[in-house]
């Protein structure tokens, strides 16, 4: 048992959702855990896009430094026409279901990454790739988070999330549509894997509340377990009515910041608003 496994409930702080080099953030594994850590994180959950490649160098330092360290992944998919990131926590990092699972989405991500480039090029940023591949940590990871960095380098806007709503959205200059798994694809690999699959940031997908409603049905027809009530990428009023839907669906909350660098969101590692009364914490009987 891990000193944050061993200390009193009341004292425990969890994030179950951040990201290091291994796929869009910026700081590599060890960082994030040693960042965690010093934010009074107890529990953290490394859960990366379409990859686990940062889960030992994480693990080491969560055993250094007496953290438990959740195994997770966010994986990029597609229901009704719109993407969606479901996150895996608790898998078996050596499960081949997943494991082939998520080789298979990075396969498809590198060309995407040179179709977003050709597109972007044809509006003016020569050079965006090589630009682009400077963010890069891990060259099977390429996101539109390391394609907004370098169009900010490149004067494109001041801010990532403006790249994101002038240039890599749909209907943008350079956005490419993409075949990403399909939502009960991942959730065969998360249960493969033993792991309990949670719906990632649901207030950040444009859907009305009738296809969010769809999707929630979907997702627990398939076996899904839970929803991020508490995420970096949810407004207060947000985190309130998701903490309604978990219990109005019988789903279990989960919390996490979203991190991917300092400085580039408002919230933290660790940071956040708790759970809402009432809402069952997904890791209630962890
Ligand atoms: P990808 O998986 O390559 O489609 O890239 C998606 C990633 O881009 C997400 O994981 C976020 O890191 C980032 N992202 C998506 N939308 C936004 C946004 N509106 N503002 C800032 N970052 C975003
Ligand atoms: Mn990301
Ligand atoms: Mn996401
Ligand atoms: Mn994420």
């Amino acid at each position: 048992m891990t000193f944050a496994a061993s200390r009193p409930p009341g004292l425990q702080k969890y994030d179950l959702h951040c990201h290091s080099t291994a796929s869009d953030g910026m700081l590599p594994p060890a960082d994030v855990v040693a960042r965690a850590h010093a934010n009074g994180v107890t529990t953290l959950a490394l859960t990366d896009h379409d990859g686990l490649s940062g889960l030992p160098e994480a693990q080491a330092a969560a055993d250094a430094l007496g953290v438990s360290l959740v195994p997770g992944t966010e994986i990029s998919v597609e229901w009704n026409d719109y993407s969606v990131h479901i996150v895996g926590l608790r898998i078996d990092p050596k499960n081949p279901a997943i494991v082939a699972g998520l080789d298979g989405i990075r396969i498809g991500r590198a060309t995407r990454a040179e179709r977003i480039a050709a597109e972007l090029e044809k509006v003016g940023f020569k050079g965006i790739l090589a630009r682009t591949m400077t963010y890069v940590g891990n060259p099977e990871l390429v996101s539109r988070a390391h394609f907004a960095r370098a169009l900010v380098d490149m004067g494109a806007c001041r801010e990532v999330k403006q790249v994101f709503d002038r240039y890599l959205t749909p209907g943008k200059p350079g956005f490419v549509a993409h075949p990403w798994p399909s939502l009960a694809e991942a959730l065969g690999w998360i249960r493969a894997a033993g792991g309990v699959a949670v719906i990632a940031h649901p207030g950040r997908y444009r859907m009305s509340n009738r296809e969010l409603g769809k999707l929630f049905e979907a997702f627990r027809e398939l076996g899904g377990e839970a929803i991020e009530v508490a995420s970096g990428s949810h407004t207060p009023e947000q985190v309130a009515h998701f903490g309604r839907q978990a219990r109005h669906y019988a789903f279990m909350g989960s919390q996490g910041s979203d991190f991917h660098a300092p400085g580039e969101s408002y919230v933290d590692l660790g940071g956040g608003l708790p759970l809402p009364e009432g809402v069952v914490p997904v890791w209630n009987n962890w």
